[in-house]
């Protein structure tokens, strides 16, 4: 077993139990991809198990903190019938379900899926992907399901040297799968979609848009960054009379029409714009339109803490253009999914957003993550959803 030396001072976070070492606080020892090892205090007392990677900044991600574990094919099965029997308690109205979020179930670069019978993988660090046939074999064994798609194309990979991955691990089959997600039916392609095929994270936040639509009787509504349709979909479940959804990807939205008619509503309810957002709304302002429900859920803006200066001045123009756009006694849901936007910092923009078009507006409620993207106490990296549920007064 090779070991890991920290300079003096650097063993503090790792007695907080959090999950990362990084490159400079390494005093001596290296290792292979992905290859155990044992991390030391500059006075050599025991800190961890971890996965080194030679070539990322995160050079050590922890497996576990305890001495008496072993790094070996029941250490992964516990690990994962632990994440898997978390998600069975959560009790989660649908079978899309994120059984392994990373870090935060103890299983570094880890993601797992599972949509309906169908598993999809990402191993996005050097630990997991040395570990991959292992943890293959037990994610089979936890769920009893028999196929597994592997999604490791995600840009993280790069960062610790890692080619992308993708295809079948465990068995075969059509990579379309149907979901059925708070009473609804929505279809996807774990080759074709974004992350593993779909935003599972914003489970809770759809929900919560399909009630208040119901309960506020919002009949217009915009969708932008609308992807395959999931806020579409919950809105006009929740009554509204027509949904315009805007998405600069034109397989997402052929996917999103697919998903309204599958849950037979009619397709003259819809207008699907395969556009960018920023340009579209400062059209329909042109244009005098108004929404009584607009969704503005826009990509990963700020990769990092060096792009927050320019991820929040996006992040109020379009927030911006969306207040303009709102009617009075309307509900905005805005969202951000970067990381380094924190979430008081997305407050402050989306208020400044609001000052700046001139509307007055509460906060009704703040989503993040569904809970079966949980984070670590000791890991806030991991916390990366927010949203803010807004309503103009009337
Ligand atoms: N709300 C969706 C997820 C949105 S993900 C859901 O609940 O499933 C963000 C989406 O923004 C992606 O589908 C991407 O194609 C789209 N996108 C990125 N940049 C865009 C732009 N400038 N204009 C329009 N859409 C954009």
């Amino acid at each position: 077993m090779k070991t890991i030396r920290l300079k003096a001072g650097k063993e503090r976070s790792l007695l907080r139990r959090h999950p990362w070492v990084f490159d400079g606080a390494i005093e001596r020892g290296r290792a292979d991809a992905g290859e155990t090892v044992r991390v030391e205090s500059a006075e050599g007392r025991f800190l961890a198990w971890g996965a080194y990677a030679p070539s990322s900044r995160i050079r050590v991600r922890i497996w576990s903190f305890d001495e008496a574990e072993r790094i070996d094919a029941a250490f992964f099965e516990r690990r994962l019938r632990a994440a898997v029997a978390l998600r069975e308690r959560l009790a989660i109205d649908s079978d899309g379900v994120r059984l392994v979020h990373g870090e935060s179930d103890g299983l570094p670069g880890l993601v797992v899926d599972r949509y309906g019978q169908t598993l999809v993988a990402q191993f996005g660090s050097s630990g997991a992907e040395r570990h991959k046939a292992t943890i293959a074999d037990a994610l089979l064994r936890v769920t009893g399901l028999r196929r597994l798609y592997e999604r490791s194309d995600a840009s993280v990979r790069a960062l610790e040297g890692l080619p992308p991955a993708t295809g079948w691990l465990r068995g075969d089959g059509p990579t379309e799968c149907t979901i059925h997600e708070n009473g609804w039916r929505l279809s996807l392609d774990v080759a074709e979609g974004h992350k593993t095929g779909y935003y599972l994270d914003q489970r809770d936040s759809r929900r919560a848009c399909a009630e208040l639509t119901r309960r506020f009787g919002l009949g217009e509504v915009l969708n932008c960054y609308s992807y395959t349709g999931g806020f579409t979909v919950a809105a006009l479940a929740g009554g509204a009379r027509h949904v315009t959804s805007i998405d600069s990807s034109g397989p997402a939205l052929q996917r999103a029409q697919r998903n309204v008619a599958l849950n037979g509503f009619d397709a003259a309810r819809c207008t699907f714009w395969d556009a960018d957002v920023n340009a579209s709304l400062r059209a329909l302002l042109a244009e005098g339109r108004r929404f009584d429900a607009i969704v503005l859920d826009p990509p990963k803006l700020a990769p990092s803490a060096a792009h927050v200066e320019r991820a929040a001045r996006a992040y109020k123009d379009v927030n911006r253009l969306g207040f303009k756009l709102l009617q009075p006694g309307g509900v905005l849901f805005t969202y951000s999914c970067s990381g380094a936007v924190g979430v008081e910092l997305f407050q402050k923009i989306v208020a400044s957003a609001a000052h700046e078009a001139g509307v007055d507006a509460v906060i009704l409620a703040r989503h993040g993550g569904a809970p079966d993207h949980p984070t670590g106490l000791a890991f806030p990296e991991g916390e990366y959803l927010k949203g803010l549920v807004l309503w103009r007064r009337a």
